[in-house]
């Protein structure tokens, strides 16, 4: 079974680059496009592990992660946030609002894969079984 990356990005570019690279490495990828989106989206599908786009319109990043460890069935789930700002600040600012770590803007497709799947393998045993 294919694990389920849940990738709420605005930018249709980093959100091509993202997707491509995933299921390049049989990830299956569902797309969301705003927070709200992305937070119903998460309760539904339960994925594997979630990439945020820490700038996005309406409700950043911060407030998506908030919102989404509010949410019991998702405490688990690992939340990668993604974002260009560079202050050290930003980093703790992601840790805090629940998210597992952080991934600096532009994506490098060398190492992008690299990074998503350490924090799958920080999982409890069990939880990403392949059969
Ligand atoms: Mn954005």
């Amino acid at each position: 079974m294919k694990r389920t990356i849940l990738l709420i990005e605005d930018n249709e570019q980093n959100l091509c680059l993202a997707t491509f690279l995933l299921e390049q490495n049989g990830f299956k990828v569902i797309p969301a496009r705003s927070g709200p989106e992305g937070i119903e989206l998460a309760g539904r599908i339960q994925p594997a592990l979630i990439i945020l786009d820490i700038q996005l319109p309406q409700m950043d990043g911060y407030a998506v992660a908030r919102e989404l460890r509010q949410n019991p069935t998702l405490k688990d789930v690992p939340i990668v946030a993604v974002t260009s700002y560079v202050m050290v600040g930003d980093r703790e600012r992601a840790l805090e609002a629940g998210c597992n770590g952080y991934i600096e803007k532009p994506i490098n497709p060398d190492t992008f894969i690299s990074q998503i799947e350490k924090y799958l393998k920080a999982q409890p045993a069990g939880e990403e079984s392949e059969s």
